[in-house]
């Protein structure tokens, strides 16, 4: 990484590199390595341990398909559980939901907050101060293994599997989650760009097979998230809620007259449907 370029280490043989116009901010926190930078191309750029998380251009393919997707095709959830996503931009597309009463977001890192906050306000839009919202600043994982509260949605927006991150992609989590799902609930997490990452999906895959009646991964393509489709997980014990009909879809998105940039009911209905090698990878 020179001064004036980040290029992302995710990968060791490929990777992606920004110009940087001016640093807002790089600190260690006590959790990771946090780089709020600007880019001409992409607008504010957050990266964690050298690993782009969020950009102001892209961000909402990604927060809108993990937020809509799960809430439409539940229709009435009023509790929804977030995990990770310090920068306030999927808690700011669940509370466009009339339905959610609550909101409690677990996020390990305080400081991915309060600076997503300070230089990354156009993610949470305000989202912090609704009432509806609840924070809590601890390790995910622990919070569902203590948790006797139920959620209709749960909504686990990670980090790579590496570091503070890797406790939420195991099967003793998932089933966690499961315990904290609520009758005719459903999480969806995120599970990395299948053409750089297929493990990732493959182990998730083994994981819900053996906890959830009904699991499966849906797709959307995000710009700086690099390698093509990424792949966001699906796992419920009502099978019904992944086969809601497009008019059905269709209804409550016009009722809830939710604006978005990304997410429609024809994109949701033809995001579950998976390249070949993806397929393969997960056992179908
Ligand atoms: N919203 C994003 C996007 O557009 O892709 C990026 C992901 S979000 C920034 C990931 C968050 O998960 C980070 O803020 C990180 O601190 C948090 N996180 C990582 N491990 C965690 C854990 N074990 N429990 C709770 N939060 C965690």
């Amino acid at each position: 990484m020179t001064r004036n370029a980040f290029t992302e280490t995710l990968y060791d043989a490929y990777g992606q590199r920004f110009a940087i116009d001016e640093v807002y901010f790089e600190h260690r926190t006590d959790h990771q390595h946090l780089m709020i930078f600007h880019n001409a191309k992409f607008g504010r750029v957050m990266a964690l341990d050298g690993v782009i998380q969020t950009t102001e251009r892209d961000e909402f393919y990604y927060h809108e398909m993990m937020a809509h997707v799960p809430l439409f095709a539940h229709g009435d959830a009023k509790r929804v559980l977030i995990i990770g996503g310090g920068d306030g931009g999927l808690l700011r597309e669940v509370l466009k939901h009339r339905s959610v009463e609550h909101v409690t977001q677990v996020e390990i890192d305080a400081s991915v907050v309060e600076m997503a906050k300070t230089w990354l306000p156009g993610h949470s839009k305000g989202a912090f101060d609704d009432p509806r919202f609840h924070l809590v600043i601890d390790d995910g994982a622990a919070f569902v293994a203590n948790c006797q509260a139920q959620f209709d949605v749960i909504m686990i927006d990670s980090t790579d599997p590496i570091g503070p991150g890797e406790v939420l992609f195991t099967e003793q989590f998932y089933g966690h989650c499961d315990r904290c799902l609520a009758d005719g609930g459903v999480m969806v997490n995120q599970n990395g760009v299948p053409f750089m990452q297929l493990d990732e999906v493959r182990k998730t895959s083994q994981a819900f097979r053996s906890l959830f009646a009904d699991w499966h991964f849906y797709g959307v393509a995000v710009p700086t998230y690099i390698g093509g489709l990424m792949t966001l997980g699906w796992a419920s014990q009502t099978p019904a809620l992944r086969q809601q009909s497009i008019e059905v879809l269709t209804r409550r998105f016009e009722d809830a007259a939710i604006e978005t940039r990304y997410y429609t009911p024809a994109v949701h209905g033809g995001a579950f449907a998976l390249p070949r090698f993806v397929e393969e990878a997960i056992g179908l």
